[in-house]
């Protein structure tokens, strides 16, 4: 847990469950698995819940743990903030117990102060759990009350208290869902719009093609805090991928989003580009693969590359046949240099504007960050 974070669109993480399994090709270079096979592999968090493999990859091995030293952390946060839930692992992972989850909330139920930011790649025991906590205030509550350990006298008010704030949905708790290419969005964003949540978002990162949310993106209308919509999509978080794997993101990719959300006045928030920055576009509007050998044989390859809109990417390694439109120079300049700068500014869009916690952080723009 960190009562801070590097990630832009929250103030801080907090891990009451770790470990997990690959889902989809989001999952592929996994960073929450990677550190757990690596830097915390020795950590009590971590042991045992993550092995490099033949091909030198990091993957979850499936276990998950529950870290009860860890759990009542944001009670003892006193400043309001938004709190990534579960940032290395999935509360609705098939291997959580209900009771788990029952602790969790029991803690977001505690502190009404905060925002929690809970976002799976399982909307679909998301929304079968969330459709039924009505049922569960009860469970909920008891944990609670042993979180506070109050007086006896007090230990019923509390359980009221927290069986009140029980009800649907939780003003403070934020749920998301990763979407990384159209098949997920097709998969996963019905099944989250039938989740009873405060605010419902989806985290296209890392974005591997270009996704269309025009479907789902119904004008919710102004988020309130104090009268917050339980229809629609109230954010849209979008980023490339880092590390050394990395694969590169389009900008067009990117430009579709932030015009589908501003169109259905649906907050955006660009938050990188992730380790390949978009240098230029090509100028013809057709461009193969050829041309881009001939083009790209004086670059320091793998370093540079084409990157058509199609997702086609020409590293100068392996060479077919592709004829493709929108081809982009990418060049892996790393996440820090990359920033997060699309056509020369930053997007920092939120459900309700940030009105919890610390704004969204810029990065310095790089030199580099032509876009
Ligand atoms: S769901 Fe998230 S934490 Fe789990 S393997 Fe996929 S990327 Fe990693």
């Amino acid at each position: 847990m960190a009562d801070h974070s590097d990630i832009e669109w929250t103030d801080a993480t907090w891990h009451p469950i770790t470990g997990c399994t690959l889902v989809s090709e989001g999952c592929r270079h996994c960073y929450a698995a990677q550190l757990a096979a690596t830097r915390l592999q020795h950590h009590p968090s971590r042991v045992g819940l993550a092995r490099i493999n033949a091909a030198g990859e990091a993957k979850f091995t499936g276990e998950v743990r529950f870290n009860a030293d860890w759990l009542d952390q944001p009670l003892r946060w006193k400043r309001p903030r938004k709190i990534f839930v579960c940032a290395h692992g999935d509360l609705f992972h098939e291997s959580v117990p209900d009771d788990w989850i029952h602790q969790v909330f029991a803690v977001m139920a505690l502190c009404p102060q905060h925002v929690f930011q809970v976002l799976t790649k399982r909307p679909e025991r998301a929304r079968d759990y969330l459709r039924f906590l009505s049922n569960r205030d009860d469970l909920v509550a008891a944990h609670a009350v042993k979180l506070r350990q109050p007086p006896i006298a007090e230990a019923e008010h509390i359980r009221i208290q927290v069986m009140r704030a029980v009800r649907l949905p939780l003003p403070n708790v934020w749920l998301g869902t990763s979407v990384e290419d159209q098949a997920a969005a097709d998969l996963r964003i019905p099944m989250l719009l039938q989740a009873p949540a405060a605010v419902r978002f989806i985290s296209a990162e890392p974005l591997l093609e270009r996704v269309d949310l025009f479907r789902w993106l119904a004008p919710s209308g102004q988020w309130n805090r104090d009268n917050p919509p339980d229809t629609g999509l109230h954010w849209v978080i979008v980023g490339g991928e880092s590390g050394r794997n990395a694969r590169p993101m389009h900008p067009d990719w990117v430009r579709t989003l932030r015009g589908q959300c501003l169109a259905a006045d649906i907050a955006f928030f660009f938050k990188q580009w992730g380790a390949y920055l978009p240098r230029c576009p090509q100028y013809a509007d057709e461009f193969d693969a050829d041309e881009a050998h001939m083009i790209c044989s004086g670059l320091p390859f793998p370093e540079e590359g084409v990157l058509y809109r199609d997702g086609y990417f020409y590293d100068g390694v392996v060479h077919q046949p592709h004829v493709g439109v929108g081809a982009y120079w990418v060049a892996r300049v790393g996440k820090a240099k990359a920033g997060r700068l699309l056509d020369g500014r930053d997007h920092n869009g939120m459900p309700g504007g940030a009105t919890v916690g610390t704004p969204a952080r810029s990065r310095a723009p790089s030199a580099r960050a032509a876009l």
